[in-house]
């Protein structure tokens, strides 16, 4: 073979060769871009899947979110309504109790305004019947003026109130206090009153002191009121004890007692003067009953020794102006009796008094006009002086023959 036939041959074996190397290229271009697609395809589809996945964990995730807020919206709208129908209850609740409240006021001052009526009533009945006993003649009160008023009935007598007819613990004492319908001793609670009595800083109201200063004003101002309120008591009868406490508690403070010698003008002073005015104060008497003078003023206080001092439970009295009362004899009516009408010389001094004329002493006390000019001038006029003994009696006989109106 000649040359040209081998370089033919190579030639072509070169140029198929050639396309062979061509063709793979090709195909290995073909192919690489196929994959190459293929795994965009694969990559997209993960981040489709991938996307996908996240969506649905958001969607999840709002769902579960979704959920928790209506759970929570739900709870809310139940604590709500709890709360209203809470509300609701309370208001009915207090509603309820209110009325319940408005109804138990009402009760209790229907309750209050019936015992105050019933008081009244009882306080007219009994001012009736001591207007009975006044306008008849009869010595002896009615028995429905008798009637004996006790506290608690059960119980023992509270030894306080038997001894001085006043107990700190007044009708709310666990013992029993006995209240006399009449008697002859009126008691006037808290009548006297003077800034000695209710300070606390000033110590003791020492009588005695007092005596020593019988100018002072303290005393002056006693001695005006002694005078004052014995002469208003005075018009009505004769008095046979008369004793203001100076004790500090309150209780006793400025107690008034005045024991007449006839039980009419006992009731006489107290139809006319009981919630009278004396000084801008409103007057309260009781009746009461005092069986032994001794025993309802402290024994100590006259010796100046009291231990109790300020919180003394018995009576410590002022020492009265010109020894007036200042004895602690129980007065007898049954021995006055006996007494003045054995002695025919002393009958002439009671020749006015309530024992024998009780109606003409009452009644004269309507005789204002022509007696009005008399008014407090018994005490006031005459100088202590004339009254330098201590007999009461001879007090009574200077003042037994004038007598004046009582104020109305
Ligand atoms: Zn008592
Ligand atoms: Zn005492």
């Amino acid at each position: 073979m000649g040359r040209h036939a081998e370089w033919r041959k190579l030639a072509k074996k070169q140029r198929r060769k050639r396309i062979r190397t061509l063709q793979a290229t090709e195909r290995d271009k073909f192919f690489s871009t196929e994959w190459y697609i293929k795994q965009q395809e694969i990559e997209e589809q993960l981040l489709l899947e991938q996307i996908n996945k996240q969506n649905e964990e958001e969607n999840a995730k709002w769902i579960e979110a979704e959920k928790i807020a209506i759970a929570q919206w739900k709870r809310l709208q139940e604590e709500k309504q709890r709360a209203i129908q809470l509300r609701a209850e309370q208001e009915a609740k207090m509603r309820l109790e209110w009325e319940l409240e408005q109804e138990r006021k009402k009760k209790e001052e229907e309750r209050i305004k019936a015992a105050e009526e019933e008081q009244k009533r009882k306080h007219k009945m009994f001012m009736d019947h001591l207007d009975k006993f006044l306008s008849g003649d009869s010595v002896e009160p009615p028995p429905e003026l008798k009637v004996v008023r006790e506290t608690r009935p059960e119980a023992e007598n509270c030894p306080f109130f038997t001894k001085t007819s006043c107990c700190r613990f007044g009708d709310q004492c666990s013992r029993n206090h006995q209240y006399p319908g009449i008697s002859r001793v009126l008691l006037a609670t808290n009548f006297y009153t003077h800034f000695g009595l209710s300070n606390a800083d000033v110590s003791e109201y020492d009588t005695d002191i007092m005596l020593e200063y019988e100018d002072s004003e303290t005393y002056k101002e006693y001695k005006e009121f002694f005078y004052d309120v014995l002469s208003e008591f005075e018009k009505f009868g004769r008095i046979v004890q008369f004793k203001v406490c100076n004790n500090y508690e309150k209780h006793l403070r400025g107690n008034t007692y005045v024991e007449f010698a006839e039980l009419r003008c006992a009731v006489a002073a107290y139809r006319a003067l009981h919630t009278r005015w004396y000084g801008g104060r409103q007057l309260s008497l009781q009746f009461c009953n005092i069986t032994s003078w001794s025993n309802a003023i402290c024994g100590l206080q006259l010796r100046r020794r009291c231990p109790k001092g300020r919180a003394c439970n018995f009576l410590h009295v002022f020492r009265n102006p010109n020894n007036l009362y200042n004895h602690n004899q129980n007065y007898d009516p049954e021995r006055e009796k006996e007494r003045s009408s054995r002695s025919s010389v002393r009958s002439w001094r009671w020749s006015e008094s309530p024992e024998r004329e009780p109606l003409k002493r009452v009644s004269s006390r309507r005789d204002e006009s022509s007696e009005r000019r008399h008014r407090r001038t018994r005490y006031r006029d005459r100088e202590d002086d004339d009254y330098d003994d201590d007999d009461d009696d001879r007090y009574y006989r200077r003042t037994s023959s004038r007598r004046s109106s009582h104020r109305r």
